[in-house]
Formats: C-alpha cells, structure tokens, sequence
C-alpha cells in the first residue's frame, strides 16, 4: 500500500492576458501550497482493473473522477499493466479555486510512478499531468510557481515563505466556466504581477505581500455571487486585513506572517463559520525529496 499526500493550492496572483483561438484563455498566476491536503493511498490490484473509493459524497468514484483518469493517462504513457485501488480521503473543499482534484491527480502520478518504478522525472510527470487539466502540471511539482499558458507551463521557485493563510470555504457553489465568460477586456492586461509577487517573498517582504496580491476573476465572481461580497466584506472587519479570493473562487483567505495573528483569526472567524483552516505555506514535492 503506497500512501501520497495531495495538497491545496492558493492563487496569490491571477492576472488574465486574454483570450485564445482555442477558447482558453492565456494566464499568469502565481500558486502556493499550503498544508490543506486530502489523503491517497494506493493498493496494488491483481486483476489489473482501476478502481477507487472517496470519504466524499461530492466527488464521482468513475472515469469522470480525475484520479481514475490520471491512472489511465499513466498507463498509457508507461505501459505500465497492473490494478490499483484509490481510497480518497477528501479533506480539501471540493469545486472551491483549491484545485484539490488536480492535486489528487498528480499524487495519483507520482504515486503510481512509484509503484510501477517506471522512473519518470517530475517534468515528465508534469507533461503527462497537463493531458488531465490545466493545474495539474503545477500540482505535480507543488510550492511556489508561476503557471503561465493555460496554467501548464510552470517555473518553480525554491523558497518557501514563512507565511500562514486563514482560509474560508463559504458552502456557496461557484461555476467556473461562467466566471470566465463572464471576464471582459477590461480584466485583461498585459503587465502581469507575479515577478513582482515572486521577489517580495523571496526578499523576505511578507507584509509587502498582501498589497500585490490580486486576483482578475474576482469581479465577475463577486457579480455573479453578491453573497460572497457581502461575505468577504463581513471578514475584512473582522481580521481587520486584506480579504483575498483563490482561482474561480469561493474560497477566500487572509495572510499574515504572524502565527499567533492566524490562530486568532481562526478562533474569530470560527465563530462565523464552519469550514475554516489555519494553514501554513509549504514547498514542493521535489524539495520535501531532497530533504529526505
Ligand atoms: P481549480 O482550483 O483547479 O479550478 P477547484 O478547486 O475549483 O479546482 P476541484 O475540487 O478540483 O475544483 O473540483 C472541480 C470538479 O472536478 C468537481 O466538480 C468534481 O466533481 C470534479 N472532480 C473530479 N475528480 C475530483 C477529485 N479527485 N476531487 C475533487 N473533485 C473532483
């Protein structure tokens, strides 16, 4: 039994260029790993079937889960015949800007590559993850990146900032798709944030941070869903601190350096709400490897 851990993402940027002939529409986003994760473990199968079970209701257990389809996508690359059963315990808020079902993906990937010893490098790994979605290269790698393109083409940094983020999972359903459609040419610019993102937390400017942050779907999520503003209007009193938005949304979160400013926030919004978490920004799975 092979046990992987799948963590969440935040967006810190997410700046909109344009859209393509392809109908996707050219990103730059600056991703973070937090320590939010869902839990995999991988059991070998003799019949050579792929099979999975989830602790979530919300997540379908078929071919339309992404775990199901990064196996197959695995198989296909590596040649690699035997079964696996996928036992899925979700903690990561599902459809909430987290991309907990692409990192459940890339764990599946890593995983798998360690139980076949097909030996492929993260890069191949992250090629092959980018056949299943957009964020799944990153997830491969985890940390902190700039995802470029759709969000397939990542530059990975080192440097883990000594940051906390509070996030919020209002149960509010967002749909992505009509957040894009809903983007007009005045979301869209040509002078993307995340270098300078990337150099205020590689120069230790955490309280710098929270100014740059920015997030271009968040107008048309918050037209779309006034509920959301109201709340996040309610949280910025209450944590007195920028409120921001990840990916597509729902979720939102506040930052701060500070560990005890976190854990009070927590205790405060805890009061308000049910799906809080008090996370700390954490590196990517080449690093943790190193290190081990
Ligand atoms: P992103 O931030 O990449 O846009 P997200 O956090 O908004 O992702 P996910 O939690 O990845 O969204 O789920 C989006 C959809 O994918 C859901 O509708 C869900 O049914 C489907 N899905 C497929 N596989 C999974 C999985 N393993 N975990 C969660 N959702 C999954």
């Amino acid at each position: 039994m092979l046990f992987q851990r799948a963590y969440a993402k935040i967006n810190l940027t997410l700046d909109v260029l344009g859209r393509r002939g392809d109908g996707y529409h050219e990103v730059d986003m600056v991703m973070q790993t937090v320590d939010l994760s869902d839990v995999l473990w991988l059991e070998p199968r003799d019949d050579g079937e792929i099979t999975m079970d989830s602790t979530s209701s919300s997540v379908p257990v078929d071919e339309r889960n992404l775990c199901v389809q990064a196996a197959h996508a695995f198989r296909r690359r590596t040649g690699f015949r035997g079964g696996v059963h996928i036992q899925l315990d979700k903690h990561i808020p599902v459809a909430a800007g987290l991309a907990g079902g692409s990192s459940d993906a890339a764990a599946v990937l890593r995983g798998l590559n360690q139980m076949s010893g097909a030996g492929l490098t993260l890069d191949e790994l992250a090629e092959l993850g980018a056949e299943i979605g957009s964020d799944v290269p990153y997830c491969v790698y985890g940390g902190l990146a700039i995802a470029r393109g759709r969000g397939e083409r990542v530059t990975r940094y080192p440097h883990v900032p000594a940051m906390y983020a509070v996030l919020l999972h209002p149960r509010i359903f967002v749909s992505t798709a009509d957040v894009y459609k809903g983007l007009s040419p005045s979301d869209f610019t040509d002078a993307p944030r995340s270098e300078t993102m990337v150099q205020a937390l590689a120069e230790g400017q955490l309280e710098r941070v929270a100014e740059i942050v920015h997030n271009a779907l968040e107008r048309v999520t918050m037209s779309l869903y006034p509920e959301l503003k109201a709340l996040k209007e309610r949280v910025a009193s209450i944590a007195q601190r920028p409120v921001h938005m990840s990916g597509s949304g729902p979720t939102l979160y506040v930052l701060t350096p500070v560990q005890t400013h976190a854990q009070r926030l927590y205790n405060a919004l805890r009061g308000i709400m049910k799906d809080v978490y008090v996370c700390r920004f954490v590196g990517g799975y080449a690093e943790a490897h190193a290190r081990s």
